[in-house]
This record gives C-alpha cells, structure tokens and sequence, in this order.
C-alpha cells in the first residue's frame, strides 16, 4: 500500500496568499504528518510482526494514527498512557474515540508507578513479534516519509513560475519541520516553524538529539504559549481560518503558527508561502466543545479589531 501525492490548493487569509498542502487528505484514517511519519512502517513489510506497540497521551493524534496504521497492517495496537481521565473513559471522544472504534487497547500505568516506557521495557517485555515506536514517531524512522512530503512538494514548485517558496508548519517534537528542512534547504527553500510545546529552546534541543545541526527557522510570539492550553486569540484566528478558506485546521497546533505569520508576512512580501496541513482534525472534536464552553457558539470579532 502506498499513500502519496496530496493536492495543493491556493488560498487567501487575512491579506496573505498562500498555498495549502493538504496532508490532512493523505488516507480517511491514516493522515496527516503521523502517517507521513509513520509511512515506512505503513510501506515495508513486517511477516514477524503482530503487535504495534507506542505511548503517549489517551488524546494523541498519534493514538488514532498509530490505530489507524495497525488497522491496516492487521495488526493489534497496544497504546500506554500514564491515565485516562474519567470523563474521558466515562465518555469516548475525540483520537481516544477513534483509535478504540479502530480496536486499539489503550493501558495506563499509573498504578505501577512506572512511565509508560519503563513499563513497556519492565512489565510488557516486548518480543520480536512486537514494533515498538517512541512518542509522537520522534525518531529515525519518520525521516523516510517526511522526505517523501518533501520530494512532493519540490515537484510541484518546480512546475510552478519560479517564486521565493517558503513551507510553514507548527511544531510538536519538530520531527517533520525538521526532516523537510534536511530535503528543502539543499534547493534553496526556507523551513519557518514555531514551537508548539516547550518553547523554542526546547525545541532546538530536540532538533539537536534527532542529530541534525542545521535546523528551520523557529518563530516566536511576545507571550508565552502553553500546549494545549484555550486561548481566545487561538479561537478566533481558527475561526477567521475557517471563514476565509473553507478549510478546517487543527485547534492545537495551527493557531499558534498562524499568528507567527501575521507578524512574518508584512516583513516577507517577497516569499510565497506553502503552508502544511498536517491533519489531527479528530482531536477538534475534543477541543471544540472546550473552547464552546469557555467562549460561546460564535465569536464575531473580526481580526482586524485586535
Ligand atoms: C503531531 C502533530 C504536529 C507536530 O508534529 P511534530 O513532528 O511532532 O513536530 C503538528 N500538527 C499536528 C496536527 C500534529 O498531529
């Protein structure tokens, strides 16, 4: 099985005209940059393998990949989380949802007192039927796939009138910014990030132990920006986003990188942004109704009242 070659299309948001790589479109399941990330598990054979084995959060957009992927190959996942939320076990939603309709079985470990990495080394015991793949897909292996979205989208500038092309995209780990940096920048071609979760030393440091020294260019906001955490200005841009490209983003990740770009854009008329979408739509389903509750039904504020 093969997954590749996701359209591009164009849009316009808040005055900026950009082009949309649309990852989130890659598989009805397996999408976004987890699959790319995980692609090389998805592509190669494994005839030993029965058993997919990771850890992470019970609402990680790589628990409903990683089920997706093992849904697949034939494949049990077995997930370990350090808890499930009660109103979470008690209520399904969102990547948990998805990845238990997709059979996966999600374990914590709290009780053990263990993270679930140890207790997968100590307790679980993996043997050579079992793939084991560290947290978010940050390692080696995503380099395969992430190359793959790079190569695709080298192509397609190539077949475009020549522009100063620049590719957006938000950063967990910074796996996928990272490895399409290591492909776009032998032709010229500036990775801009920013960093989601830890801040942008933590995410140099990471950029660092994947063993890379030349790194994308990180972004940054003035205030500080806590994962996961609601924020209104984080809501209304996801909302203008909508409105203005009839695209859906992720509530996670892309409002902080598209508020780096409204301050990145009126300094960088020259370049014509890419910008990735890099799936995790299910874990909207999570997030929305927080953000419902805190905020309302709708948010009439208009961008350009801030
Ligand atoms: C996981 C994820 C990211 C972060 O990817 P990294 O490779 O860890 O930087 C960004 N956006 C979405 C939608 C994701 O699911």
């Amino acid at each position: 099985m093969k997954l590749s070659d996701t359209p591009i299309t164009q849009h316009q948001f808040a005055n900026i005209d950009f082009y949309l790589k649309r990852d989130d479109q890659l598989h009805p399941q397996f999408s976004g940059n987890k699959a790319r990330k995980f692609m090389a598990l998805l592509e190669q054979d494994y005839p030993q393998i029965d058993t997919l084995i990771g850890y992470g959060s019970a609402q990680a957009n790589s628990l409903y990949s990683m089920a997706a992927l093992a849904e697949i190959k034939g494949w049990q996942l077995e997930f370990y989380v350090d808890r499930i939320p009660t109103w979470l076990s008690d209520c399904p939603i969102g990547n948990y949802r998805g990845a238990l309709a997709l059979g996966a079985h999600v374990i914590p470990t709290a009780q053990s007192d263990l993270h679930p990495n140890d207790y997968i080394a100590q307790i679980r015991q993996p043997d050579e039927r079992c793939l084991v793949v560290p947290e978010g897909g940050r390692c080696s292996l995503a380099e395969y796939g992430v190359q793959q979205l790079a190569l695709e989208i080298l192509d397609w500038t190539q077949q475009q009138a020549n522009k100063q092309w620049v590719v957006a995209l938000p950063s967990g780990t910074g796996t996928t910014a990272l490895f399409l940096h290591k492909t776009l920048a032998k032709h010229g071609i500036e990775v801009l990030t920013c960093a989601c979760v830890g801040g942008k030393d933590y995410l140099t440091e990471q950029f660092h132990q994947l063993g890379e020294t030349s790194h994308p260019t990180i972004l940054e906001l003035e205030s500080k920006h806590h994962f996961g955490k609601l924020y209104p200005r984080d809501y209304e841009v996801w909302q203008q986003l909508q409105a203005e490209t009839e695209v859906t983003f992720d509530l996670l990740y892309d409002p902080m990188m598209w508020q780096c770009l409204l301050n990145w854009s009126p300094h960088h008329s020259d370049k014509t942004l890419i910008y990735i979408h890099q799936g995790g739509l299910l874990g909207n389903e999570s997030m929305l109704p927080r953000y419902k509750r805190k905020y309302g039904e709708s948010n009439d504020r208009q961008l350009n009242d801030r």
